[in-house]
């Protein structure tokens, strides 16, 4: 039979598989023998064994406790059928320590097709193996956390997510690798926070921020979180690696709280507090845009009498029914806060005395026309007034506070305008 190499010299072939870096062992091929007849140095090198120890011996003697029969049952069942084998399973070296060895079996046939040697290619993957172990194990510890972890190579391309990130965004893992981050966007986020990041992570430091995100199910999601490049040896950026919280219902808790903050509990008004900056904001913006702006104070009539007569939980139904009137008669970029007791202060931004008068009005004879249930009839007296152009917020205030006081003094469920 011509081979290939028919045309090397053999003790070149010789000299390459001794030297050749996987392990070589050949065997004969007797039925239940397969001695050994030789071995290469890799194979040497591997096993422990030196060549002496080796030499008609049967290839089991590198096997132990941990060498899994089945493949060894298979692997003989390749001999016997005189067909290719290939497999994996740990062997021992001659000091017993264990590794985990690859190989392949290939029978060598004569020139008149019989089997009269096996050659098997042998390699220690114990390291990798190890390697392996490892990678399965940072995924393991990855996805027992509830953080969101992201692995991007150095393009922002997304090569890894955990069962954290699954849970946070709703996105599963193959539905998002080979995909950017930038797919959570939601649009919400201010861009020169995006800016930030890149400039910070260009320069190989790390970036910590809170994004707002949106999940598959389209709601958003508000991610604290920090972003790592990593490098290589030359300190280029080779991958980076984002892990984040999910804050989304400590955030909205926040935001109810704030708004509870931001609203009398009892009438649905702004606070004092809430409204003086609401105040502050609608005199600025009159003085930035030249537009007119004007302010009432609205007191009920009598109010004391009502607690008086028929208790003070009778008296809050009736302001809380007062207020809801009010802030259902007015526009809405119109505020009313609730300014003391029972007295309102009412922005109509944007309107001058002609304007703001109908809507002051219209407020009064809402709550006029409106019968509560022991009290009857209710009236509120108002002062109105609009900004002039040299006047200061509490300038203003303190002259609708003296149209409502003629107006208390004129009989009541009136509205009084301060003139200037
Ligand atoms: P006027 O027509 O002159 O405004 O008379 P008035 O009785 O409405 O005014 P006065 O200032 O004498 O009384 C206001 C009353 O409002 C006194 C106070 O106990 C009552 N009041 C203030 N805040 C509340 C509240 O939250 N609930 C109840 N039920 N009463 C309140
Ligand atoms: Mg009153
Ligand atoms: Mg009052």
């Amino acid at each position: 039979m011509k081979t290939i190499a028919s045309h090397i010299d053999p003790s070149v072939i010789a000299l390459a598989l001794d030297q050749s870096f996987n392990a070589v062992l050949l065997t004969d091929a007797d039925e239940g023998e397969h001695r050994i007849l030789y071995a290469n140095q890799a194979f040497l090198r591997m096993t422990g064994y030196r060549e002496d120890e080796l030499l008609g011996r049967n290839a089991r003697i590198l096997q132990g406790p941990a060498t899994n029969p089945e493949v060894i049952d298979r692997l003989r069942q390749c001999l016997r059928d005189g067909t290719h084998f290939q497999g994996s399973t740990i062997n021992y070296r001659k000091n017993g320590r264990p590794y985990t060895v690859e190989w392949n079996i290939s029978p060598v046939h004569n020139t008149a097709g019989e089997i009269t040697h096996f050659i098997s290619i042998q390699q220690d993957i114990s390291s990798l193996m190890a390697a392996q172990n490892t990678t399965q194990l940072f995924a393991h510890v990855l996805n027992a956390t509830d953080d969101g972890v992201v692995i991007t190579d150095a393009s922002g391309t997304i090569e890894f997510v955990n069962k954290g990130f699954e849970k946070i965004t709703g996105y599963g893992l193959t539905e998002v690798l080979g995909r950017n981050p930038s797919m959570l966007k939601s649009g919400e986020q201010d861009p020169e926070c995006y800016k930030d990041m890149w400039e910070t992570l260009k320069k190989g430091r790390s970036y910590k921020g809170t994004f707002v995100n949106r999940s598959k199910n389209n709601e958003l999601i508000y991610c604290d979180e920090t972003i790592t490049p990593l490098t290589d040896q030359a300190d280029n950026i080779t991958h980076y690696v984002s892990i984040f919280r999910d804050l989304t219902t400590r955030i909205l808790e926040e935001q109810m709280f704030r708004e509870m903050v931001r609203f009398d509990g009892l009438t649905g008004a702004l606070t004092r507090a809430a409204g003086e900056l609401a105040l502050e904001k609608a005199y600025m913006q009159s003085r930035g845009s030249k537009l007119p702006m004007s302010i009432a104070l609205a007191d009920i009539d009598h109010f004391k009498h009502v607690n008086d007569t028929w208790g003070h939980t009778a008296g809050d139904t009736v302001l809380k029914a007062v207020s809801c009137s009010m802030i259902a008669a007015l526009r809405a970029n119109d505020s009313v806060i609730r300014w003391g007791g029972e007295e309102f202060l009412l922005i109509f931004n944007g309107c001058d005395l002609d304007q703001s008068l109908p809507l002051a009005e219209r407020c009064r004879k809402a709550i006029q026309y409106n019968q509560h249930e022991h009290a009857g009839c209710i009236t509120l007296s108002i002062g109105l007034g609009e900004l002039q152009p040299d006047e200061a917020l509490p300038d203003l205030i303190e002259r609708v506070d003296k149209a409502l006081y003629v107006a208390k003094n004129s009989g009541r469920n009136q509205t009084q305008v301060s003139r200037r």
